[in-house]
């Protein structure tokens, strides 16, 4: 019997180079992309002309998609594809909690499994293979899908068993990346005013207790050089942060600081430079917040 292929769908910044870190671990594939599969698919994969002809070929489907909203979409097409062999959803959109859980009910329906797994580390991590990827899934399922995860994702965690779980994990990692990138900011703004050398703060705080991703990766990498080329979008930092809020609000959870970043922060950011990429933050706060 031909061995069944695995799906993979969106292929952009992050799915791109997933997809091709799968196909080169020799996993027979099949892709689709909806801005175009031809350009987008890593060589010797399949192209399908919709989610359908995924959901007819694939017992296994990767999203990596825009938002929750998309990826549910994507999921009732799947359901919908007549002949379909789907049995397992892997989405590594970042959505919502809620609305993780609303694909989780939408697919149980279909008796598909699904799995959320977001994840962490940029188009480079994804280059690389080197995602952090969280992942919600039952036990067994865990176990199946980890040899298909390990080229994706050198760190992917079991975080939980159940849905949503994953997408809380990412969220609340963004809330703290998006609050390191903030404060480390304001601190090195401080410094600049009292005549100390941003790359003197570096070293210093980096064998200090201030230590922090922006210190570690970011300040020495992307800002100090100004090369501001994470990647990663201002306009992405505050979808994941007001999905952050948001599933704070719903869930009840405090949420008093993540809002005040995400309002006086974030959001005025992607209002004042809509373009950015997510480490120009440290001119935003010299620039707009003297
Ligand atoms: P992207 O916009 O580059 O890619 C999304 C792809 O999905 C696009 O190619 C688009 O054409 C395709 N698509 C949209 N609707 C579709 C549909 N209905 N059917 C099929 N394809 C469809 O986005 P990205 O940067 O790759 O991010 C993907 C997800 O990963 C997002 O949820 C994002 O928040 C998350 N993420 C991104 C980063 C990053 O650094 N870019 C890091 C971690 C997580």
């Amino acid at each position: 019997m031909t061995e069944p292929l695995l799906g993979f769908i969106g292929l952009g910044n992050m799915g791109g180079p997933m997809a091709a870190n799968l196909a080169l671990s020799g996993r027979p594939l099949i892709c689709y992309d909806a801005s175009g599969t031809a350009d987008r698919a890593p060589e010797g994969a399949r192209h399908a002309a919709n989610s359908a002809e995924i959901a007819q070929f694939a017992t296994i489907v990767f999203l990596c998609l825009p938002d929750g909203p998309i990826a549910n979409q994507v999921a009732a097409e799947l359901i919908a594809a007549p002949g379909r062999i789907v049995e397992v959803v892997v989405d590594s959109t970042t959505s919502s909690v809620n609305e993780a859980r609303a694909t989780h009910n939408l697919l149980a329906t279909a008796g598909i499994t699904y799995v959320d797994a977001p994840v962490s580390g940029g188009a480079s991590g994804a280059r690389a293979g080197t995602l952090a990827m969280m992942v919600a899934a039952p036990d067994d399922v865990f176990a199946r899908l980890l040899p298909l995860l390990n080229p994706m994702a050198k760190n992917a965690r079991h975080v939980g068993r159940e849905p949503g779980q994953g997408m809380a994990m990412k969220l609340l990692n963004n809330f703290l990346s998006g609050m390191a990138m903030a404060a480390t900011s304001e601190a090195m703004a401080f410094g600049a005013s009292q005549g100390l050398d941003m790359s003197t703060i570096i070293d210093t705080i980096a064998v200090s207790s201030g230590k922090n991703t922006a210190i570690t990766d970011k300040f020495p990498n992307r800002i100090l050089p100004e090369r501001y080329d994470s990647g990663f979008a201002t306009q992405l930092m505050t979808k994941d942060l007001t999905l952050y809020v948001d599933s704070c609000k719903n869930l009840g959870a405090p949420h008093q600081l993540s809002e005040t970043l995400l309002q006086n922060v974030w959001r005025r950011m992607c209002n004042e430079m809509p373009e950015s990429d997510f480490t120009e933050i440290y001119p935003f706060t010299i620039k707009f917040n003297g």
